[in-house]
C-alpha cells in the first residue's frame, strides 16, 4: 500500500513517524503515521483517491498556528499544504494565490505589487488556505472582505468552486469547516495602493502586535472566540484567571486571550487549561467561552 503512496508522490515529500509538534505553534502534538508535503494539486488529487481507496483518515494542516494536535498524533495521512505557493497577478487587480503561501508571504507581494485591501492580515501566521478555513481578521478586517473565488477539492476527490457569498463566511467561520473540501487556490480582488503607506501600515499593526501579544512564547493566538457583547480576554482577566498554569501551559500575563507554552507543555495541559477557563469565566460572569482553536488527532 505505501509503495502504491509513494509511486503517486513524484513532486511532493513523504516522512513517516513525525513529531507533530515541530509542525504546530503551540509546540504540542505527538507523531503523525505519515506526513506528506504536498507540492501540487495534481498530485493532492491522487493522494485524496489513495486514500478513499484504503478509507485511509486525511487531515489538513496549513502553518499550525490555530490547532492543538493530541499527544498522541494524527492516524493516517497528514497533508501539509506549504508546498502549494504559486501566486499570480491577474487583470483587474485580482491575484490568484495557492493556499500554502504565508499571509505574510502573501502582504509582501502585494506591497510589492501596490495592491492594497490585506494589510490587516500581515501579522496573522497562518497560510492562506488556514485563513480562508477560519476567515482570519484582524484591526477591522476579514479576509472574507477581499476574496471572490476559492478553489477545493473534496474529500471524494471532487474539484470545486465556491464564490465569497457561497462561502457563508462569519465571524471566524467559513462553509469550508462543514463541508471538510481541501482550499487548494483562493482568488483576493484588492485596490490599487501605495508601497510606502502600505509598509508603514504594516509596520505599525505589527508594533501593536509585538506589544500586546506574548509572542516571545509559543501559543495558538486568541483560544477562544469573541462572545457577542464581550471580549474573552477582559473575561478571563476579570476572572481571575491570569497566569493560571497547568503542566507546560499558561494563561499568558500579558494578553488573557492566549495560553503560552512556557514548558514542554502537552496537548492534555492545554485542554485542561481550556476547560478550567472556560468554567472559571461561566462561574463568575455567566458567559460560556466557545473555542477558536481547533483539536486535531487521535
Ligand atoms: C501569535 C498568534 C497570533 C494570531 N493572531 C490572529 C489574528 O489576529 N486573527 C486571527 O483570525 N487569527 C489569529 N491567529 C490564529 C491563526 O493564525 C489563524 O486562525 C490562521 O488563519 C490559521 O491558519 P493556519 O494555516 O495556521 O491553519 P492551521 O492551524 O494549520 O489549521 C487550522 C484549521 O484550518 C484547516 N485548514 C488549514 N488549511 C486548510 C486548507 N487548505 N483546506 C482546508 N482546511 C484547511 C485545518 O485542518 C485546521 O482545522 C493567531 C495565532 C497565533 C499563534
Amino acid at each position: 500500500m505505501l509503495k502504491e503512496l509513494e509511486k503517486i508522490l513524484v513532486d511532493s515529500i513523504i516522512k513517516y513517524d513525525q513529531p507533530l509538534k515541530n509542525y504546530s505553534y503551540t509546540k504540542t502534538g505527538g507523531k503523525s503515521d505519515a506526513l506528506i508535503i504536498i507540492k501540487n494539486v495534481a498530485e493532492l488529487k491522487k493522494v485524496i483517491e489513495f486514500a478513499n481507496k484504503y478509507s485511509i483518515n486525511v487531515t489538513i494542516l496549513g502553518n499550525g498556528s490555530n490547532v492543538l494536535i493530541s499527544d498522541k498524533g494524527i492516524r493516517g495521512l497528514t497533508i501539509i499544504t506549504s508546498g502549494l505557493n504559486k501566486i499570480d497577478l491577474l487583470e483587474d487587480n485580482i491575484v490568484s494565490c495557492q493556499v500554502g503561501l504565508t499571509l505574510k508571504e502573501l502582504t509582501d507581494f502585494l506591497i510589492e505589487k501596490e495592491l492594497s485591501g490585506l494589510e490587516f492580515a500581515c501579522g496573522i501566521p497562518g497560510s492562506v488556505g488556514g485563513a480562508i478555513f477560519m476567515n482570519a481578521g484582524a484591526y477591522g478586517g476579514e479576509v472574507k472582505d477581499v476574496v471572490t473565488r476559492v478553489e477545493t477539492l473534496s474529500l471524494e476527490g471532487q474539484y470545486k468552486e465556491y464564490s465569497n457569498s457561497d462561502m457563508n463566511f462569519s465571524y471566524r467561520h467559513s462553509i469550508i469547516q462543514d463541508t471538510k473540501d481541501i482550499i487548494t487556490t483562493v482568488y483576493f480582488k484588492l485596490k490599487p495602493g501605495n508601497k510606502k503607506e502600505m509598509m508603514a501600515r504594516v509596520e505599525e499593526l505589527n508594533k501593536m502586535r509585538s506589544d500586546k501579544q506574548p509572542l516571545e512564547y509559543p501559543s495558538c493566538g486568541s483560544v477562544f472566540k469573541r462572545p457577542e457583547g464581550y471580549f474573552a480576554g477582559k473575561l478571563i482577566q476579570d476572572a481571575d484567571c491570569q497566569g493560571l498554569t497547568i503542566g507546560g501551559a499558561q494563561v499568558s500575563t500579558k494578553h488573557a486571550g492566549f495560553m503560552i507554552n512556557i514548558d514542554n507543555a502537552t496537548c492534555e495541559d492545554y485542554k485542561n487549561l481550556i476547560a478550567l477557563v472556560q468554567k472559571k469565566v461561566f462561574e463568575h460572569s455567566g458567559v460560556k467561552l466557545e473555542r477558536e482553536v481547533k483539536i486535531i488527532g487521535e
